[in-house]
């Protein structure tokens, strides 16, 4: 072989050998990333609205506010630099809960749509039903006992409705139970009394560590005997300052303070941010109670 080649060879051996050692020391080991469940409780005034943005990258919109708080609800969601839902549950066709689901379905990319098995004839709900045909999308019915498939580091359990027909629009409201490790969220939409009876009496592991108050704090829900298998540490009441229904009942408020758990209010608080690491949880607050 030729010296000059020689050489030549050695030295482009020894700036790739170089070079390639240099690499891994230049590059410092990055901590890995901390991952977290975040649970907004949107302030829509009187009305429902959880954001839930899993550890994994992937999106759930529990409701959606009144017709009032569409855009609101869609430019919150916006801000949190999401621009798909993977997963959207109408809980139950009220217009409180459903009214701002039109301006959501037409704003983002939706995977599944979850309501319950019953209709209402309001120009509200049939818009919500043609921003979905619209879509090209189809609703999945809710059923107890089954798993919304959202992302594997959580579980998403379905656990009410338990009955074909119920006599109240509200015990129709589709009740999930979030869990990523050890943390876990109770989301009963306006489940009542009896819904919570079913729930009850099926078994389900009802122990959860924050409980989203059904029916926005009313006295038909948070019944004595649902409240102690559910014994959260948190409660957060979803209700607009001065609603005509009274939200939150004095008697529900009670119940709470006896049982020592710590209260976030809509009302009061305004948007409220659960963040769970999947041991502990962590409030965020729009303002503190004043
Ligand atoms: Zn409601």
């Amino acid at each position: 072989m030729n010296l000059k080649i020689f050489i030549t060879l050695l030295l482009v051996i020894f700036l790739l050998s170089s070079c390639c050692n240099i690499e891994p020391d230049s590059k410092t080991p990055s901590p890995p990333s901390p991952v977290f469940l975040k649970m907004h409780f949107i302030d829509v005034g009187q009305g429902d609205s959880i954001l839930v943005e899993t550890p994994g990258g992937k999106n759930m919109l529990i409701d959606a506010g009144d017709n009032s708080e569409g855009e609101r609800v869609v430019s919150y969601i916006e801000k949190e630099g999401i621009k798909r839902l993977d997963v959207i549950v109408a809980t139950h066709p009220d217009s409180d809960h459903i009214g701002g689901m039109d301006n959501v379905v037409e704003s983002f990319d939706v995977g599944k749509i979850y309501m319950p098995d019953k209709t209402k004839t309001t120009k509200t709900f049939k818009d919500v039903l043609v921003s979905i045909r619209d879509k090209g999308l189809k609703i999945t019915k809710a059923r107890a006992g089954v798993n919304i498939d959202l992302d594997p580091s959580i579980n998403v359990e379905i656990l009410s409705p338990n009955s074909a027909e119920y006599e109240e629009t509200n015990n129709y409201s589709i009740v999930i139970k979030l869990v990523y490790d050890n943390t876990s969220f109770l989301l009963p939409g306006d489940a009542e009394g009896f819904s919570e009876k079913e729930m009850i009496k099926k078994g389900y592991d009802l122990k959860s560590d924050v409980l989203k108050l059904g029916h926005h704090g009313s006295h038909s829900s948070t019944t004595p005997d649902f409240l102690e298998k559910v014994s959260p540490k948190y409660a957060i009441i979803c209700a607009g300052k001065g609603n005509k229904f009274g939200h939150p009942h004095k008697e529900t408020l009670k119940k709470l303070k006896k049982a020592g758990i710590q209260l976030y209010r809509t009302d009061k608080n305004g948007t409220i941010i659960a963040i769970s690491d999947g041991k502990r949880i962590e409030f965020n607050l729009e303002r503190e109670d004043n």
